[in-house]
């Protein structure tokens, strides 16, 4: 208990899921505060990046597990979902059918893992135009909420071109977790197992 306790504040692991071409890729590239690459690269398995970020005097450390969104790396994925202290999960605001399938993305993620982990979604893309009626968008995040009995979802509409709410919205994660007890989560973990 002592060691895990000891944890808080220096490491997250986050898991960033969502449809195939979405910019999670991106999304992450940015977190590492890399430039913005127009070509599609295919994302096999799982990336891992550690980023630091400073909130309010504290330095966080965050491990980013970028996982591929293809149908065919499901097998891989679930053995990485273990061990997260939250999910991100990503849709592209010109793809509705991207926003729809988050009900089955919340669904993979929560079956591996097994309880309750903050949980941010970004909207992505709002660079682009012709974007989702923002209705819709808070339609499926209500009953996102509803449906899995959450009691925070964070939303952040982004853009990985621009770089738009994306420190923002990690940054935000980090202060959710901060004052998420760890003791709870590991307890959660034991119990899970
Ligand atoms: P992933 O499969 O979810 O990892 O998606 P990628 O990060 O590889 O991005 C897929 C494509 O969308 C790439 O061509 C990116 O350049 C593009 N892309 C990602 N984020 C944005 C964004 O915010 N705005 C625009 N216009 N394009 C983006
Ligand atoms: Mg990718």
């Amino acid at each position: 208990m002592k060691s895990f306790e000891s944890n808080k504040g220096s490491l997250f692991k986050i898991c960033i899921v969502g449809d195939g071409g979405v910019g999670k890729t991106a999304i992450t590239d940015r977190f590492l505060g890399k430039k913005f690459q127009t070509g599609y690269q295919l994302t096999i398995g799982a990336e891992i990046k550690v980023y630091t970020q400073n909130i309010d005097g504290k330095e966080i450390k965050y491990q980013i597990w970028d996982l591929a969104g293809q149908p065919r790396f499901k097998f891989v994925r679930s053995s990485f979902y273990k061990g997260s202290h939250a999910i991100i999960m990503v849709f592209d605001l010109t793809k509705i059918e991207s926003l729809f399938n988050l009900f089955s993305w919340k669904q993979e993620v929560f079956k591996y893992i097994g309880y309750e982990i903050p949980l941010m979604i970004l909207g992505n893309k709002n660079d682009l135009k012709d974007q989702i009626e923002k209705r819709i968008i808070r339609d499926c995040i209500k009953k996102l909420k509803h449906e899995f009995l959450l009691a925070e979802i964070s939303y952040f509409s982004t853009s990985a071109l621009n770089g738009q709410n994306i420190s923002d919205a990690l940054r935000a994660i980090g202060r959710i977790l901060l004052r998420t007890p760890l003791i709870d989560l590991y307890e959660k973990v034991i119990i899970a197992k």
